[in-house]
């Protein structure tokens, strides 16, 4: 082992990594070479093999596990990959606020402690005409937090057909119980009527709440009250009325084809008291819940304890302040994940293209064009999509699987689309300055192909 470190190619990779890392990749590679060799697998290795091994050991250690990837499948807000990219002029904030010190808690007019909601709140209340806004760390919190604010101890009324399921496991009935709020469900999975909801409410009710069925639609014989009408029930009956949206929609995007995204500021100006979304689904931002509406009962959950377990870090505000400011100049076009949405067929078939014929011209490979579909994903805008210009691509030698593992691999990676086993890719979520980077994934791909 002293002897590998001692080698110059080891000490100079030590230099720039720490010594640490070298050793420990050192042992890992010699235990699995005496495995090697006691399994009979192979009898020698030169030095300079060893060297090789540990040399891509530590490189691969010394990487940041979290690294940005190139999202060439077509699904803008994929969670797995990190939902909304944020905007440039919200990156340069964070930046600015992460490096030294802020007014995140701080007066600075009176010289005297100041809310961090501050920031944010006035500038939803120019947006959406919100009398209080409240920002945790996702809506999952932030249902969590009003539930438990506003119901715990008494029951709150949800339709049979809005008990959702969002991905990673937020489940309202589960939600609910542990907020310690009792759920009172009405109606049936297909259809609840205004009187069901009327009929349910006691002297135990506290909040009659309204879920956005975010992932799946329900189509046929169904029926829900309209949003004014359960506005009306909750207030005759002095009762609050909760709207979880999710996706937080804050435009009106039908001129895309886009029907049934409900859009935060028209819940607020009929009538529901709270309404929460999240930071990082259709508004665009970073992870974050929303909490807005009306003061009195935003500013009792501002005085839950749990508000405080729940509460953001100055990087999400700075992050969230600047996108919601963008809006409020109109200026959607700066937000990348509406700017996506926005990209029209003609715009994408333009770029998809250029990287075909790039892509074609590599050994091995053709590429060709055909129609397809984007989604919006998030857990938004379910059985609808947006129509775009797919790259198909194909490889002499190697399977759609098999390119797809090694673009996943490469550096950065490029995450595909396989369907009907074909590899494809849609342009729509790659930004233009990537494209580089996927020719590069693919000529890579050619030249190794065990990779
Ligand atoms: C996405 C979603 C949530 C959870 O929001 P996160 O920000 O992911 O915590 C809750 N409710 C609905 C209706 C949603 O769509």
């Amino acid at each position: 082992m002293d002897d590998l470190l001692a080698r110059e190619g080891l000490r100079a990779l030590e230099e720039r990594v720490g010594r640490r890392l070298v050793v420990e990749a050192t042992r890992k590679v010699l235990q699995g070479l005496r495995g090697r060799i006691s399994s009979g697998e192979i009898s020698s290795v030169s030095v300079e093999m060893l060297e090789k091994e540990i040399v891509a050991a530590t490189e691969s250690a010394a990487q940041p596990s979290l690294q940005p990837l190139i999202n060439a499948s077509g699904v803008i807000l994929h969670t797995n990959l990190g939902r909304a990219p944020l905007a440039r002029a919200a990156i340069e904030h964070l930046g600015e606020t992460a490096t030294g010190y802020s007014n995140l808690e701080y007066d600075l007019e009176r010289g005297e402690r100041g809310q961090r909601d501050q920031h944010t709140d006035c500038l939803f209340a120019q947006l959406l005409g919100a009398e209080r806004t409240l920002v945790v760390n996702n809506n999952a919190a932030a249902v969590l937090l009003a539930l438990n604010t506003l119901a715990e101890g008494g029951e709150v009324i949800v339709s049979r057909g809005e008990l959702i399921e969002i991905g990673g496991s937020f489940r309202i009935p589960e939600i609910c119980a542990k907020s310690g709020a009792l759920l009172r469900e009405v109606g049936t999975t297909n259809r609840t009527r205004l009187g069901d909801y009327a009929a349910a409410i006691s002297d135990r009710t506290r909040l009659l709440m309204r879920v956005h069925a975010s992932n799946f639609r329900m189509v046929g014989f169904t029926e829900r009250p309209d949003l004014k009408e359960l506005v009306s029930l909750a207030s005759e009956r002095n009762v609050l009325l909760l709207e979880d949206l999710g996706s937080g929609c804050l435009v009106d995007l039908s001129s895309l084809g886009i029907r049934d995204e409900p859009v935060a500021g028209a819940s607020l100006r009929a009538g529901v008291d709270i309404v929460t979304f999240s930071g990082d689904k259709m508004l665009g931002g970073p992870q974050a819940g929303i909490l807005t509406g009306r003061r009195e009962p935003l500013e009792k959950i501002r005085r839950n304890p749990l508000f405080r377990a729940l509460r953001v870090d100055k990087l999400t505000v700075a992050a969230l302040e600047t996108t919601v400011a963008l809006y409020l100049r109109n200026d959607w076009n700066a937000i990348p994940a509406l700017r996506m949405m926005y990209l029209t067929r003609e715009q994408i078939a333009a770029r998809a293209e250029r990287l075909a014929e790039r892509i074609a011209a590599l050994p091995g490979f053709t590429a060709a064009l055909e129609d397809g579909e984007s989604v919006i994903g998030g857990g938004s805008t379910p059985g609808q999509s947006l129509p775009t210009r797919l790259v198909v691509v194909t490889h002499a030698a190697e399977s759609a699987p098999a390119m797809e593992a090694a673009l996943r691999r490469s550096t950065p990676p490029v995450i595909a689309r396989i369907e009907r086993d074909r590899l494809l890719l849609d342009l729509r979520t790659v930004f233009p300055e990537q494209e580089e980077d996927i020719v590069r994934a693919c000529a890579q791909l050619a030249n190794n192909p065990e990779v």
